[in-house]
């Protein structure tokens, strides 16, 4: 699934060729990818206005229109956001194309059919309750600590609650936890303000790094020009098979599962809570 740095880089790509352009026509594959509002007003609304700009939240893109409407759009598992040729031919899996008044024009590709648009007034009805944004300069180790106090769940599962904080998944979460030697089952709330410094440094770390690497392709991410992300050559936990040895340590990296996800550690690096 797409996190944090991949609609960054995806959000980074996309900027210069859609911000200023007109939407001139919009042609749904499956209307089931509009989850608000109806069909018939998405077309309306959105047709004949100008994209004005772009941005991300969590992981969630936000365009917004000159009308002050926005546009906001979740690739959830297996989206990806494609900049094509105008006249491009749609494959199988294209749910949407976005025709621009210049070319390329912009589809909206998802394999399984999870991914979400909206067309609202107000982009706080769809990203309003997310937690705070992990690289701004307001995220710091205080409000990790302020965040963390009396939380009894897991580490691992508060990471990725993008309420508790927004854009982070799977991925990143084992990937910070194993850069600040934390084990996935301790619980929040017990973390040293000292774990806490070195989480807070690890998170930043481990996302620059992936929007570095413009993302990880471990499965069905592209970014726009259809390309893969190198990230996932980075990771040193995550999407391990079990069994991997750890690159600091040699001990087989063990996966187990923390509230429904597998989670990737190395057992002496992050020892058991
Ligand atoms: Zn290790």
């Amino acid at each position: 699934m797409p996190e944090l740095p991949e609609v960054e880089t995806i959000k980074n790509e996309l900027l210069p060729h859609i911000v200023g352009r007109r939407v001139t026509g919009v042609t749904l594959f499956w209307e089931g990818i509009v989850r608000q509002p109806s069909v018939k007003e998405f077309y309306s609304h959105l047709i004949g206005q100008r994209l004005t700009g772009l941005a991300r939240r969590g992981k969630y893109l936000i365009f917004s229109l000159t009308s002050g409407e926005v546009l906001i759009i979740h690739l959830k598992m297996t989206g990806s956001l494609l900049l094509k040729p105008a006249l491009a031919e749609a494959d199988k899996f294209v749910r949407a194309v976005i025709h621009l008044d210049k070319e390329p024009e912009l589809h909206f590709r998802d394999p399984r059919k999870l991914g979400v648009m909206w067309l609202v007034e107000d982009a706080s009805s769809v990203v309003g309750k997310l937690g705070p944004e992990p690289l701004e300069a307001g995220f710091t180790p205080q409000v990790l600590s302020q965040r963390l106090a009396n939380r009894t769940a897991p580490i691992k599962a508060l990471l990725s609650d993008q309420t508790f904080i927004a854009g982070i998944g799977n991925m990143y979460a084992d990937e910070a936890l194993f850069a600040a030697r934390i084990h996935p089952l301790r619980s929040g709330g017990n973390l040293s303000s000292e774990e806490i410094e070195h989480l807070h440094r690890a998170i930043q770390q481990v996302l620059w790094s992936a929007i570095g690497n413009k993302g990880a392709s471990t499965d069905t991410y592209f970014r726009p020009d259809g390309t893969r992300g190198t990230a996932h050559f980075q990771f040193q936990v995550a999407h391990r098979l079990s069994g991997k040895l750890c690159s600091v340590c040699g001990t087989p990296i063990e996966r187990i599962v923390v509230r429904n996800r597998g989670s990737y550690f190395c057992p002496h690096c992050q020892p058991d809570p």
